[in-house]
């Protein structure tokens, strides 16, 4: 135990007035490459990262469910299992993610009853970095544990996918809550969302002499929410338009055909990304399996470009990020996650030198345009869900 897992279950145990039976912790992510993917069936490649959203959590049979978070205002939010309701796009406050769990196991047949659970979370929120994921998928772990229901990884990553999807009220895909439930040490976590196959790559980038840098850019642009819907829509139209069930059924080798044969410039801009962008991840997995990961850079650039110019999801802050570290010698960059803010990733050289200056570079193309200093972390690939104590 550590001292973030002693402080959890002090806090637990002067709010509820008795101690936990667990700790449990899930992680944030950021995805390597695959992005705007999972709703068309495609390929991601996320990785876990060392910043975990943290629950100490209580079995109940009296069907009481009692929340808290140690970083919202506002006390213990109390609910009964069994009267649970979504409530509709976004008006459920925090308490919806875990609730929304509870309220996904019932609805799946799951014999879950009540809970008393305190929360905390080291990943940053509203950053793309995925902290909803974080905070369903540790709640599902630990109820998982406390009634005994056996559920792997997978199914636990689709039952808070449903808590997001229908409680909550968020459209996302399966990725994140996949990556906090499934990614490994040490590995970058493909996964074909058609299928939910995976398999585990190794990630081993100090190995090769190589860093990723995560970039917070702290800004989140509220276009965001509508576009998701918008470019979401666009891609199934893409797909009707072609003939397919979904645009991952578009080969690379036909895409060109595929566009020739549409009409719409702005579905033709999504299909160009969305093929493309698998592509590129069958790409990226076979360099890391190869030989070479540094080739991995241009690739996360080209991604960049297709998700800025095609998909047109990116902004000023993002696209200053990419632009700023690869002039500074950068082996390429991107924008990771949703967009319109949040975080981008670049991949550098380890030496101290290349880290520095692209760090640097960013930093002084931030204060020159009178932006917020952005956060910047290494990304060491770290384990998914898991119980603490
Ligand atoms: P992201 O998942 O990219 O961080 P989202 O908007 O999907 O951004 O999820 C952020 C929301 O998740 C927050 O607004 C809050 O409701 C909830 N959340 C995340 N972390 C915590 C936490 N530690 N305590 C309470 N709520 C949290
Ligand atoms: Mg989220």
């Amino acid at each position: 135990m550590n001292h973030v897992t002693d402080a959890v279950i002090k806090a637990f145990t002067e709010l509820y007035g008795a101690e936990p039976d667990g700790v449990w912790a899930a992680p944030g992510r950021v995805n390597l490459i695959g992005e705007y993917t999972d709703f068309n069936d495609g390929f991601v490649m996320p990785l876990a990262l060392p910043h975990t959203a943290v629950a100490a959590v209580a079995r109940r049979d009296d069907g009481v469910l009692r929340l808290h978070s140690a970083d919202v205002d506002g006390g213990i939010v109390q609910l009964r299992a069994d009267e649970l309701a979504p409530l509709g796009s976004g008006s459920g406050g925090w308490a919806a993610y875990p609730a929304g769990v509870v309220w996904a196991l019932r609805e799946a047949g799951h014999a879950v009853g009540g809970a008393d659970i305190h929360l905390t979370s080291t990943v940053p929120t509203g950053a793309g970095l995925s902290s909803s994921a974080a905070l369903e998928v540790v709640t599902a772990l630990a109820l998982n544990d406390l009634y005994d229901l056996g559920l792997s990884g997978d199914r636990l990553a689709v039952v808070a996918q449903r808590a997001e999807n229908a409680f909550v009220g968020v459209p996302c895909g399966i990725m994140d809550q996949t990556a906090a439930a499934c990614c490994t040490e040490g590995h970058a976590l493909y996964l074909d969302t058609r299928d939910l196959t995976r398999r585990q790559v190794p990630f081993d980038l100090a190995a090769h002499g190589l860093e990723l840098l995560v970039v917070d850019t702290r800004v989140k642009h509220a276009l965001g929410d509508g576009a998701y819907a918008e470019r979401r829509e666009g891609c199934e139209a893409g797909a009707r338009a072609l003939g397919v069930a979904a645009l991952r059924d578009v080969p690379y080798a036909g895409l060109r055909a595929a566009l020739e044969s549409l009409g719409d410039e702005r579905i033709r801009r999504y299909v160009r990304h969305v093929v493309s962008e698998n592509h590129r991840v069958e790409q990226v997995i076979g360099l890391l399996d190869g030989a070479d990961p540094r080739a991995v850079g241009p690739l996360l650039t080209e991604g960049h470009v297709s998700l800025r110019d095609d998909l047109r999801v990116s902004c000023e802050e993002l696209d200053l990020v990419v632009e700023s570290a690869n002039a500074a010698g950068a082996l390429g960059a991107r924008m990771t996650g949703g967009g319109f803010g949040g975080s981008a990733i670049v991949l550098v050289e380890s030496s101290a030198s290349a880290s520095d200056t692209v760090t640097k570079s960013i930093e002084t193309a931030f204060a020159a345009t009178s932006r917020t200093a952005p956060r910047i972390f290494r990304a060491i690939p770290a384990r998914g869900a898991h119980r603490v104590a």
